[in-house]
């Protein structure tokens, strides 16, 4: 049994991740200041008495003591951290300065939640780790996107410094149960709008790309990277490389949910890259991973959750 402490433990990712660590019968300490987590998420571990929540910002210095850490906290969705963006920077990289001198002291085992985001509007297709990125440094993204590259930069120079084991995935785009209703990115956005009959909003004409991961795919290369050998730090891209235009995903939800929900089209947002796919053949060698849940059954399962959660009468938790 391992004390594993997780940053952003209440969010959507940070609870799947909570559970399967539990499940796997280690002790879970979930940090969380809800500034987009909820603590319904969660609110089904806290009778466990391998689990313990405190709320905390992690802008600031931490001391616990732990033999793994998973950094998720940050906002994920355009809408959040656009909202407060000198916040969104701090998460990242104070956030990250203060987990990494927690893991220095500790000689804890270090994960940091990285993204697609670093690869910005990508001139290279699919995207390899090996590809920089292309990056506005001060555009209305750059909060997000040079937040989480800043820190890689950090938790690079921490392992080549102070010896640290670390272990970085780049996420790319995913979706399930337990994503906020409001949380305003695309897949939840849909589903919602189908479910209660109001317009699909598509941003520009639809014709941009994202490639989508069901969470429990995604929660299991991240296990799968925390225990990988010692050498492994990453960078490893994680996601699904089925990829999609978002005017296919709004017509998968309209066909899955049965709903007569009208497409609207709305303003592209600025910096919006055009496509995403993930490269994932890093992950394919090193953890022997890739995503097994097809679009249509992980959009079944979503909408079944959202479909309860809206209709009242149901755990919100599953
Ligand atoms: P989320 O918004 O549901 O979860 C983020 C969690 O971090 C929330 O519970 C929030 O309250 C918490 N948080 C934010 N700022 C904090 C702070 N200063 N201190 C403590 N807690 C704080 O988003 P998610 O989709 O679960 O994303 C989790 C992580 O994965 C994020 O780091 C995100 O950048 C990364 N990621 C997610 C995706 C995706 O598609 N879901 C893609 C790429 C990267
Ligand atoms: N830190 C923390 N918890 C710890 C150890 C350190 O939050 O258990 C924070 C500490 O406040 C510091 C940061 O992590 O600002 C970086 O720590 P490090 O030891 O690398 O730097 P230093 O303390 O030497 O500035
Ligand atoms: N998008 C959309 N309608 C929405 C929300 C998002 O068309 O209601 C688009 C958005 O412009 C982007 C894609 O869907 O091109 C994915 O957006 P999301 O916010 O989910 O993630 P990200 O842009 O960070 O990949």
């Amino acid at each position: 049994m391992k004390r594993v402490l997780v940053t952003g433990g209440a969010g959507f990712l940070g609870s799947h991740l909570c559970e399967r660590l539990l499940g796997e019968g280690h002790e879970v300490l979930c940090v969380d200041n809800f500034y987009t987590g909820t603590k319904q998420n969660i609110a089904h571990l806290l009778a466990n008495p391998y689990f313990e929540l405190v709320r905390h910002d992690v802008t600031f210095p931490l001391y616990v003591e732990v033999d793994e850490i998973y950094n998720l906290a940050c906002p994920a969705s355009p809408v959040h951290y656009q909202f407060d963006p000198v916040q969104t920077l701090k998460t990242s990289v104070h956030g990250a300065i203060n987990m990494l001198g927690l893991a220095k002291r500790t000689k804890a085992k270090i994960f940091q939640a990285s993204t697609s985001e670093v690869y910005g509007d990508p001139e290279v297709h699919p995207q390899p780790e090996s590809y920089w990125g292309k990056v506005n440094p001060i555009g209305v993204r750059s909060c997000y996107d040079e937040g989480k590259r800043c820190a890689e930069t950090l938790f690079f120079d921490y392992h080549r410094q102070h010896g640290l084991l670390i272990k970085v995935a780049r996420i790319f785009n995913t979706y399930g149960p337990r994503m906020h209703p409001d949380d305003g990115r695309v897949v939840s956005n849909f589903i919602v709008q189908a479910l209660k009959g109001e317009d699909i909003t598509i941003y520009g004409e639809g014709q941009q790309t994202r490639s989508f991961c069901y969470v429990d795919d995604l929660i299991e290369g991240f296990v799968r990277l925390m225990s990988s050998a010692d050498d492994v730090t990453g960078p490893v891209n994680l996601g699904n490389p089925g990829e999609f235009t978002i005017r296919q995903l709004a017509e998968r939800v309209l066909a899955l949910t049965g709903s007569n929900s009208k497409l609207i089209f709305k303003p592209l947002p600025q910096d919006d890259p055009r496509q995403r796919q993930p490269n994932i053949t890093l992950a394919r060698d090193l953890l022997d991973w890739e995503p097994k849940v097809m679009l249509d059954q992980g959009l079944d399962k979503t909408i079944a959750y959202f479909d309860n959660l809206l209709s009242g009468d149901g755990a919100p938790h599953k």
